[in-house]
């Protein structure tokens, strides 16, 4: 199956050069030339099935022209080798808990699909190397870096700003070893991105070292996450309430909610989307005014959702034709303050002894303002609670408990580059490790 650009501009192109490229030659992004509809059957069964095994029938649908079926099968159940379980919270609200994976948040299916896929393309290539870099501000280094972890024929080059990621976030990534680097920049996560824009761009570089990205508009990490859409149905499915279902989810980059667009294409029955916003909220005005006005993020305590021009919008307009009444029947808007997460998230946990994150917060609370009778709400709880511990434990004032996964990296030894936000130098080092 070809890919087309959102920008229209590019030449089509095959899978294999999406992975590895990420962004279309316009700066477009990525999108399959067809969304296949899966068969009846298929939905009739949905309750019957694993996890794993309806997540190889939908990959297959993405996928399955491009990756033969047994190395397509190898790389979902390898995947997938956690579990998102769906948990009633109350009355006919349920938290899909997409935290069970080894940095306890959704991104772990996307970066461990990607790091295995791109793994398959480099080895089919004949390329010995292929170096992934990666500019985060917390979160998705850990996803990232630990999806590739031990995966042959990649290296990677975290690039966090010194002392500007939580103690947590940083061991996530900085205690992995093996063929993960990460790299403390004396800078900003601006300067940390702007490394890795220099380095795409810098000719010698690029005929030394073959260089790909791993950010979250990758279709390797973005298709996938339409897997636990398909599960948290199913799960529904098996309790008879999949009647109206309606996805609630917190968003940043939007990449979430879109592969949960892309699985209603696919025709998995949702009624439909709530897209849960702090209080960057651009495309709940988007919704309201219907012009798209980026703005610079503000700081919250969702922080991963502190997006202000959301990279995914642009597929979203794509999907529906760039209509916006099409795009407002389906999907709806909220935005939260930081005071009301905290009231929210401390009354769940008061009321219904469920501990929310911050992020997941925010999804819940749409539910319960805008749930319509009749209707199922799932929200997507993003992260473990634990990933933001100072946060959640002010609000409810009492210890977090922190799971097993978290520990160990928190007892784990932190091993760091230290390297100044000039480019010079980060090239030097990319050369020298060769
Ligand atoms: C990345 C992230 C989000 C936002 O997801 P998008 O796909 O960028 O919309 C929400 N919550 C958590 C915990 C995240 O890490």
């Amino acid at each position: 199956m070809y890919y087309y650009s959102t920008n229209k501009q590019a030449a089509k192109a095959t899978l294999e050069e999406a992975v590895i490229k990420g962004l279309a030659s316009d700066k477009g992004l990525f999108m399959p030339e067809t969304i296949k509809r899966l068969p009846d059957a298929f939905y009739h069964n949905i309750g019957e099935m694993t996890f794993q095994e309806m997540s190889f029938i939908v990959a297959e649908a993405f996928f399955g022209e491009d990756v033969e079926a047994d190395i397509l099968k190898e790389i979902v159940y390898d995947t997938l080798n956690f579990d998102t379980p769906l948990v009633h919270v109350h009355d006919n609200i349920y938290s899909l808990e997409l935290f069970h994976g080894p940095t306890l948040a959704f991104k772990d299916v996307g970066g461990r699909f990607m790091a295995r896929l791109l793994g398959h393309f480099i080895r089919k290539k004949g390329e010995k190397e292929v170096n992934v870099l990666v500019a985060t501000s917390g979160d998705t280094g850990s996803a990232v870096a630990n999806g590739f972890l031990g995966v042959p024929g990649i290296r990677v080059f975290v690039l966090y700003p010194k002392g500007k990621v939580s103690e947590i976030q940083e061991k996530q990534f900085t205690t992995l070893g093996q063929n993960i680097t990460a790299l403390e920049v004396d800078g900003t996560f601006d300067d940390c991105q702007s490394l890795v824009k220099e380095a795409f761009m810098d000719k010698e570089l690029n005929k030394a070292l073959l260089l790909t990205s791993a950010n979250s508009i990758n279709v390797a990490r973005f298709l996938p996450q339409s897997f636990y859409y398909f599960y948290a149905y199913a799960q529904l499915a098996r309790i008879e309430k999949n009647k109206d279902v309606v996805f609630c989810v917190p968003s940043g980059n939007f990449g979430n909610i879109t592969a949960g667009l892309f699985a209603k294409r696919m025709g998995l029955p949702v009624k439909r989307f709530i897209a849960a916003n702090n209080r960057n909220d651009i495309f709940l005005q988007y919704l309201i005014t219907g012009k798209y006005e980026p703005r610079p993020s503000i700081p919250t305590i969702a922080n991963a959702m502190d997006v202000g021009n959301p990279s995914n919008f642009a597929r979203i307009l794509d999907l529906y034709e760039n209509s916006h009444e099409a795009i407002c029947k389906e999907i709806s808007g909220v935005s939260y303050t930081d005071d009301q997460i905290r009231e929210t998230l401390s009354e769940v946990y008061k009321k219904y002894n469920y501990l929310l994150d911050p992020h997941g917060t925010c999804g819940y609370r749409a539910l319960t303002e805008k749930l319509e009778n009749g209707e199922t709400g799932i929200f997507l709880e993003t992260a473990h609670p634990a990933k933001f511990l100072e946060t959640v434990e002010g609000v409810i004032n009492t210890p977090v408990n922190i799971p097993d996964t978290l520990l160990k990296f928190m007892h784990g030894k932190k091993k760091s580059i230290e390297i100044p936000a000039s480019f010079i130098p980060f090239k030097r080092l990319l050369l020298n490790t060769k």
